[in-house]
């Protein structure tokens, strides 16, 4: 018995080396193959029945020159953090986009890809904005402030709104405006009534004193820095790639226009200018001309950053021996 024991330990001692040899070969190839020259593609979204208002993180794995993808007729425009990173492309809904099934269709390297997503309903809320005396002092009324934003604000914005860049001008995750973040005053999507007008909000209102500092929510060009009529003093970013920052209601301007700025630069101080009863920061962002939750947005682009799948991992690996 000690004989047999004996050989049954020497043959293992030979066996493990050689099995854990080959689990680790095995695991290589698998890896390797994950993101090696004939790539298997699928299509990852961060939701499949978003809200409208909502943003989606699609990403692609592989690494790879050229793909492209559309959402409902709108182009994706696909991005990366770097050159080991996966395709991402940021999917706003836009706030009025009617709900129902819509295909997410992505092609790589001649492949064609489709995904199925059920954009559900915000579910906006209503409120009726009372025009206060001190609006009246303003020289608000219930038709100027329709006639301003038709004639002079959104002419103001769409014009640069309308610039695609066609590069994306970050390469991180965006970031909030303010160092404390709380909702103040109107949500994303509500309907705001005065007397026979409805409009609806397409940002969020944040809680601010007068001369709070306002950060860039990510690096890109300053595109305008202009008092308006309703919306006061006002920033637009270009962050490229047809996503802007907005930046409402202003007391100062810190940025001046064309001026390149980084992510959590201040570029300006929060005020009360414009339309506005008491002081607050007005933000938005529009990804591809999309009105979409700011805040959801910011929340969306952080998952940019994290690996999903074993291509990364794969690519990670070939920048460390690199
Ligand atoms: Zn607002």
């Amino acid at each position: 018995m000690p004989k047999k024991n004996k050989r049954i330990k020497k043959h293992y001692t030979i066996l493990l080396p050689s099995v854990s040899a080959v689990v680790f070969l095995l695991l290589l190839f698998f890896i390797f193959w994950q993101g090696g020259a004939v790539p298997k593609h699928d299509i990852y979204v961060s939701s499949e029945n978003p809200k409208q208002g909502e943003t989606i993180l699609i990403k692609i794995n592989g690494k790879y020159s050229g793909l492209s993808g559309y959402f409902d007729n709108e182009k994706l425009n696909f991005f990366r953090n770097g050159e080991y990173s996966d395709w991402s492309a940021l999917l706003g809904i836009d706030a009025t986009h009617q709900p129902g099934k819509y295909k997410i269709l992505v092609s790589v390297l001649g492949e064609k890809m489709e995904k199925k997503i059920l954009v559900l309903s915000g579910d906006f809320s209503s409120v009726k904005m009372a025009i206060t005396k001190e609006l009246k002092d303003k020289g608000y009324t219930g038709e100027k402030i329709i006639s301003n934003i038709k004639n002079n604000d959104n002419p103001a914005l769409n014009e640069v709104l309308a610039k695609f860049t066609p590069k994306a001008n970050f390469n991180s995750p965006f970031s909030f405006p303010l160092e404390n973040m709380r909702k103040s005053g109107l949500d994303f999507g509500e309907f705001v009534s005065t007397g026979n007008n409805q409009i609806q909000h397409f940002g969020v209102d944040l809680g601010a004193v007068t001369g709070t500092e306002v950060h860039a929510a990510n690096d890109g060009k300053i595109v305008l820095a202009k008092n308006l009529s309703n919306y006061g003093k006002t920033i637009i970013i270009d962050h490229g790639l047809g996503i802007f920052s907005m930046y409402l209601h202003l007391d100062a301007f810190m940025a001046s226009l064309n001026q390149d700025v980084k992510k959590a630069q201040v570029i300006g101080l929060s005020g009360n200018s414009g339309l506005s009863t008491a002081p607050h920061l007005h933000f938005s962002i529009r990804d591809n001309g999309t009105r979409i939750d700011p805040l959801l947005f910011i929340k969306t682009s952080e998952k940019t950053g994290e690996n999903f799948n074993l291509a990364s991992i794969a690519n990670s690996l070939l920048k460390i021996l690199k």
